[in-house]
C-alpha cells in the first residue's frame, strides 16, 4: 500500500482505527423505574469522569481555551432541566434510559437549531456531543477518544481535525495514516510540527485494516506495510535506530548559530499552529517563530474567538520567546479552510476566491479584533504582524490604514503595545514576486510562502492528488520568482524570509542560502537538519552555481543538480 509521505520518519506499531462511532438506540419497555434511573445516574457519573479527564488532558496537552469546551460539556451533562426531562420520560413512559436520553436530547437539539442567535445555535452541537457520550456509556460501547490510546499506536482515520491532533499523546503515537489530505493539508502541517511520521491519501485504507493489526509506515516515501514479516520489522527497526543516531548528532547543534561554512549568518525559526507548538520549536533549537498560523484558533469551533481569547494565546507565545521574533500571521481562511459559523459563500475556485486578507478587508470587525489582540500581545515580546494572500499594493495600503486606526484606539484607551512593531507580507502570489521592488517600499519584511506561490505560479491546486506530480518545488519558474523577490527586498533594504515548505527542503536550503535568504522558517522537526546543512555549506561557493541552476530547463534537471550540492550527514 502507498500514500503520500506528509511527515518524515518511521512508525512501527499497532493500528488504532479512529472512526467517529455510530450509536444506535432501540426503545425498550421497562418495569423497574428506580433501577432504570439508577442506570442513568451511573452513566452520568461515568460521563462526568470522562469529561473531567478530557479537560485535564487537553489543558496539559493543548491549552486553556481548547479545554474550556469540556467545561461547557460538563454544564450540559449536569443541567437540571435536561436531567428532569429525561427522568420524567423514563417514569411516565416506562422506557429505557437510552431511549429517554436520545428523545430528550434530540428535542433540545432541534430547539437550539431553530434559534437565530449564532452562539445559542451552536450549543446544539455540544448537546449532541454530550448525549452521544452518555449513550455510548449506557450502551456499553467502547471508547473511541484519541486520548484513550495507551500503547504505541498508528492512528488510521479518514482525516483528523486540528482538535483531534491537538489531543494526541505525542510520546506514544508512532504515526498517522489518513485516507484524505496531501502534503500541505493541515493534518500534515500539524504532524510535522509534532514530529509524528504520517502518510495521507491512502484510498480505502479503513476498509483494508482492522483495529489492532500491526503496521509499519515510512513517512519519507509514503510506503505502508500491513502485518509485516519479521525481516521487515528488523529492517525498519534498524532504519529507525539510524534516524535516532542522526537525531543525536543534530541535537548537538541545538544551541549553535545558523552560520554558513564561510561565516554568513541566517536565522532558522519554527512554524506553529497552536501555542503548544512553541515548546517543540524551542526544544529543537528554533531561533524564533517565522509563521504563527492563527487560523487554528478560529477553526473547529462554533463561533469567532474573542479578542481576549486571542490575546491570551498570542501573549503566551510572545512571553515564551522573549526577545526572539514572533511573526503572527493574520487570519488565513476561506477557500479550503472553512469556518462553518461564518457562512462563507460556496465558490467555484476555492483558492482564487474570498479568502485571507480579502475576507479580512471585507469583514473589518473580525480583522480589527485580531489586530487589537496581536498589538496588545506585542507589549510582551518581539511581535511582528504578517498579512497573507496580498496581491496588490492597494491592499497593503488599506491594511496599514486599519492598523493605524487600531493603534490610535489602543493609545486612547491607554493600552500598551509596541509602537515600532514591524509589518510584513507573505509573498505567495506571483504578481507580488514580480512587483516585489514596489512592495518592498511599503513593508518591513517579506516572507515567501512557497506552498501557495507554487500553486499559483504553476496553476496546480496544492491539494489535488490527480495533478500532484505537477506540483514541483524545483520548477525553475518558481525559483526565478524567489530569486527576484530576495534581490528586490534587499535592494530596498528589507529582510526576506521563507515560511513555505520549500524552506526545509534539504536540496533547496543551500540554493536559498546562496541567494541570500535571511530567514528560514519551518516545522520544528526540520530545524536542526536545516542548521546542519547551513553550517556545512559555503554561501560563496553556491552563489557561483545560481545562474546556471536558474537557467536549467526542467525541474528534474534542477533537482539533479542540487542533489550534488547538498551536504550529507556523516554518521561515523
Ligand atoms: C504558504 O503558502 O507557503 C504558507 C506558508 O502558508 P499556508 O501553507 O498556511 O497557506
Ligand atoms: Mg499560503
Amino acid at each position: 500500500m502507498k500514500g503520500i509521505g506528509i511527515s518524515p520518519g518511521i512508525g512501527i506499531g499497532k493500528i488504532f482505527v479512529y472512526k467517529p462511532q455510530e450509536v444506535k438506540v432501540l426503545k425498550r419497555n421497562i418495569e423497574d423505574i428506580e433501577l432504570e434511573i439508577n442506570r442513568l445516574d451511573n452513566g452520568i457519573s461515568k460521563a462526568s469522569k470522562e469529561i473531567d479527564e478530557l479537560y485535564k488532558l487537553t489543558l496539559a496537552n493543548v491549552g486553556k481555551v481548547e479545554a474550556e469546551i469540556f467545561t461547557a460539556h460538563k454544564m450540559i451533562l449536569e443541567d437540571p432541566e435536561l436531567y428532569a426531562a429525561i427522568k420524567e420520560k423514563i417514569s411516565s413512559e416506562k422506557v429505557n434510559s437510552e431511549w429517554a436520553v436520545k428523545e430528550v436530547s434530540e428535542y433540545f437539539i432541534s430547539l437550539f437549531e431553530d434559534i437565530e442567535d449564532e452562539y445559542l445555535k451552536a450549543r446544539s452541537a455540544d448537546i449532541k456531543d454530550v448525549s452521544t457520550r452518555l449513550l455510548r456509556i449506557l450502551l456499553g460501547l467502547e471508547v473511541m477518544d484519541l486520548l484513550s490510546i495507551n500503547e504505541r499506536s498508528i492512528i488510521v482515520a479518514e482525516d483528523l481535525t486540528p482538535s483531534d491532533t491537538a489531543q494526541l499523546k505525542i510520546e506514544i503515537i508512532e504515526g498517522i495514516v489518513t485516507e484524505l489530505g496531501g502534503r500541505t493539508s493541515h493534518t500534515a502541517i500539524m504532524a510535522r510540527n509534532l514530529s509524528i511520521p504520517a502518510i495521507a491519501g491512502v484510498k480505502d485504507i479503513l476498509g483494508k485494516v482492522n483495529h489492532g493489526d500491526f503496521m509499519i509506515i515510512d513517512g519519507f516515501t509514503g510506503k505502508l506495510i500491513l502485518n509485516p514479516s519479521v525481516e521487515e520489522i528488523k529492517e525498519y527497526e534498524e532504519r529507525k535506530l539510524k534516524l535516532e543516531e542522526e537525531k543525536k548528532i543534530l541535537q548537538t547543534l541545538k544551541g549553535e548559530r545558523s552560520l554558513s561554512k564561510d561565516g554568513h549568518l541566517v536565522e532558522i525559526s519554527g512554524n506553529i499552529g497552536t501555542p503548544k507548538d512553541i515548546d517543540h520549536v524551542l526544544e529543537n533549537g528554533g531561533e524564533g517563530v517565522g509563521l504563527y498560523r492563527t487560523e487554528f484558533l478560529y477553526m473547529d469551533r462554533d463561533r469567532l474567538p474573542s479578542e481576549e481569547e486571542q490575546f491570551e494565546a498570542y501573549k503566551i507565545v510572545a512571553e515564551k520567546l522573549g526577545k526572539r521574533p514572533l511573526i503572527i500571521r493574520t487570519l488565513d481562511v476561506g477557500g479550503d479552510k472553512e469556518l462553518p459559523y461564518l457562512d462563507l459563500p460556496k465558490e467555484m475556485n476555492l483558492f482564487l476566491g474570498y479568502r485571507a486578507i480579502r475576507l479580512c478587508l471585507d469583514r473589518k470587525d473580525i480583522f480589527r479584533t485580531q489586530l487589537r489582540a496581536i498589538l496588545r500581545a506585542s507589549a510582551f515580546g518581539n511581535v511582528k504582524i504578517m498579512f497573507p494572500m496580498i496581491s496588490s499594493i492597494q491592499e497593503i495600503r488599506d491594511v496599514k490604514v486599519i492598523v493605524e486606526e487600531v493603534k490610535e484606539e489602543l493609545r486612547n484607551e491607554k493600552i500598551p503595545f509596541n509602537e515600532n512593531l514591524e509589518l510584513g507580507i507573505m509573498v505567495e502570489v506571483p504578481a507580488v514576486a514580480i512587483q516585489s521592488r514596489e512592495f518592498a517600499k511599503e513593508v518591513d519584511f517579506f516572507s515567501i510562502g512557497t506552498n501557495d506561490l507554487i500553486q499559483y505560479t504553476l496553476a496546480v491546486d496544492r491539494g489535488n492528488q490527480n495533478i500532484a506530480h505537477l506540483y514541483n518545488l524545483y520548477h525553475p519558474a518558481v525559483l526565478n520568482l524567489i530569486k527576484m523577490t530576495i534581490d528586490n527586498g534587499h535592494r530596498e533594504g528589507i529582510w526576506v524570509g521563507m515560511c513555505g515548505e520549500a524552506a526545509s527542503d534539504e536540496k533547496l536550503i543551500p540554493l536559498f542560502l546562496g541567494m541570500g535568504l535571511d530567514e528560514f522558517s519551518m516545522s520544528a522537526s526540520s530545524i536542526l537538519k536545516a542548521r546542519y546543512i547551513i553550517r556545512n555549506t559555503s554561501k560563496e561557493e553556491i552563489s557561483s552555481h545560481i545562474e546556471k541552476i536558474l537557467s536549467l530547463p526542467t525541474a528534474e534537471d534542477v533537482e539533479k543538480y542540487l542533489s550534488q550540492l547538498s551536504p550529507k550527514i556523516n554518521l561515523n
